[in-house]
């Protein structure tokens, strides 16, 4: 180890010092989570600013890449720490008014989208109301006409949307990337032939068997709503934007009746080997005022203070949810003492979300279902409904995955060309659902939350995906057995995938993993054939 080189000397001073903050940071986050408090709001905003600060300053930039350089420097440790530090100081070099102007106008478009309800009728609908007409109500007119308000907000925020998105490609361009879909994905390491080169060979892979179920879903909808199937499109869904399974997944709710979900989850790590007990005694489980109404896991510390904010109830997706940000929690928890501060995190998103949806898959099994308590007399029926329901709505979101990729590749590349057009063929091409008929529509692609404000992330969902099939084929075939909750299985992930923690590039830590590159055919496998 170079521990007398410049870069080693500046670690021991730097290090410290965003450890300290990023803790601080954390926990005001929590709080915040927790809590709604506007204090830990005011100590959030604070915080952030004083922890970017850290990366804001050309010249330790300009020795990031120096050292990056310079040949004596070989320590494989020592050159991982480079690297993420140059991609964290890279971003940075923007022009702090171009920053700070996109971080106003993110913030302006982050009120409009939480203070806007559409209205139909005269009246204001909730996003809750629009989900609960769109999976309960039978009239096709009612229904057409709530899907129409459930894009008003599209027309709204589109101007302020494009208007964002020219500034992040300006900002890209100010640090020499064409636009700001190909930066994001080279500060994330994610080579764009790559992923796309995945996401062709998965379109043409399931295309066979989503044909198959679209011609389900669509014989489901024409009975229903007594229309033919020419007449079909977004409003016979059961949301918004065709993402989930329109099946009515209530009665499988009905299999967590009397179940401690905790227990379930606790139960299903331990069988691997792993203990989760240390997370769930700081976690934040259940519903209260003020709270975040979603689920996350969060690594306050990069040590052994890994907590998991959930808000529990006795349905399938709260069982799968639990499973899942445990996951994430059981991930972080296996970095090892000897690993830099700098390198305990996951590489990628995508390599701590397989993680994490191999564990909520659980839920859906007969490995975990046949053994809890209180059966009820159609138990076994339910069973083989939550398996198909799985598959089925794997298929369903991943083509939505590939709309939203697709189509964000696009608009950053060329702001300018109609966007109406280019989402509906998007949509037609991987959802298979035909467009509205309403000519005179504008701006269906800018009510999607995601384009606005959590941009070129969603191709990590399905990469995600691919990796847990693969990391799922890969434990069954070494350890021999026919179910991943074992106690080899769980050593294999703790050896081969958390304790790498970010040592390796995601492409290399795929190869240690599962011995061979990332692709859909583990997936393709497990699910569609
Ligand atoms: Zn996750």
């Amino acid at each position: 180890m170079n521990t007398d080189h410049p870069f080693s000397l500046f670690l021991d001073s730097f290090v410290p010092e965003i450890a300290r903050k990023s803790k601080q940071l954390n926990k005001a986050v929590w709080l915040l989570e927790t809590t709604g408090s506007q204090d830990a709001a005011d100590l959030k905003t604070e915080l952030d600013t004083e922890l970017r600060l850290f990366f804001n300053d050309k010249n330790t930039y300009n020795n990031l890449l120096k050292w990056d350089q310079d040949p004596s420097l070989q320590d494989p440790l020592l050159k991982r720490q480079l690297n993420v530090l140059i991609r964290s100081f890279k971003q940075y070099c923007i022009p702090t008014d171009l920053l700070e102007e996109i971080a106003r106008q993110e913030t302006t478009l982050l009120h409009a989208y939480a203070n806007f309800r559409p209205r139909l009728d005269g009246k204001t609908l909730s996003e809750n109301d629009i989900r609960t007409i769109l999976k309960e109500e039978n009239d096709p007119v009612i229904r057409q006409k709530t899907w129409e308000a459930s894009k008003q907000i599209g027309e709204l925020l589109s101007p302020l949307i494009l208007s964002l998105v020219k500034l992040r490609n300006q900002a890209a361009k100010s640090v020499g990337y064409s636009d700001y879909f190909q930066m994001q994905l080279d500060l994330q390491e994610i080579d764009p032939s790559w992923l796309f080169s995945l996401l062709d060979e998965y379109y043409v892979l399931s295309e066979e068997i989503y044909t198959k179920t679209i011609q389900e879903i669509e014989k489901d909808q024409c009975s229903r709503f007594a229309v033919t199937a020419d007449l079909l499109g977004p409003w016979a869904w059961s949301e918004p934007f065709s993402q989930e399974d329109p099946v009515d997944s209530r009665e499988l709710d009905s299999l967590m009746e009397n179940v401690d979900i905790c227990q379930m989850a606790k139960k299903f790590y331990q069988k691997m080997g792993l203990d989760i007990q240390s997370t769930l005694d700081i976690s934040d489980l259940w519903e209260k005022p003020g709270k975040n109404q979603h689920a996350f896991c969060i690594n306050i510390d990069r040590d052994k203070d890994v907590r998991t904010l959930n808000n529990i109830k006795p349905t399938l997706k709260w069982a799968e949810t639990i499973l899942h940000e445990l996951g994430h929690a059981i991930y972080e928890l296996g970095f090892t003492e000897k690993t830099p501060w700098l390198l305990k995190e996951p590489p990628h998103m995508i390599s701590t979300e397989a993680m994490a949806l191999i564990a909520g898959r659980q839920a859906y099994l007969p490995e975990v279902l046949n053994s809890l308590p209180n059966p009820s007399s159609h138990h076994s029926t339910l069973v083989e409904k939550a398996k198909k329901s799985l598959a089925r709505r794997q298929l369903i979101f991943s083509r939505w995955v590939l709309v939203m990729t697709y189509f964000e590749q696009e608009l950053y590349k060329n702001p300018e060309q109609d966007l109406q057009a280019l989402w509906w063929s998007m949509v037609h091409k991987y959802q298979k659902i035909l467009p509205p008929k309403d000519p005179n529509r504008t701006s269906d692609w800018a009510a999607k939350y995601h384009i606005g404000l959590a941009p070129v992330y969603y191709y990590s969902y399905l990469l995600g995906e691919m990796l847990a099939s693969s990391i799922e084929e890969t434990l069954l075939q070494e350890t021999g057995n026919s179910s991943i909750a074992t106690k080899e299985a769980g050593k294999l992930l703790q050896e081969r995938l958390f304790e790498k923690a970010n040592t390796l590039h995601l492409e290399d830590l795929v190869l240690h993993v599962t011995k061979k590159p990332l692709s859909s055919h583990a997936w393709i496998k497990q699910y569609a054939l």
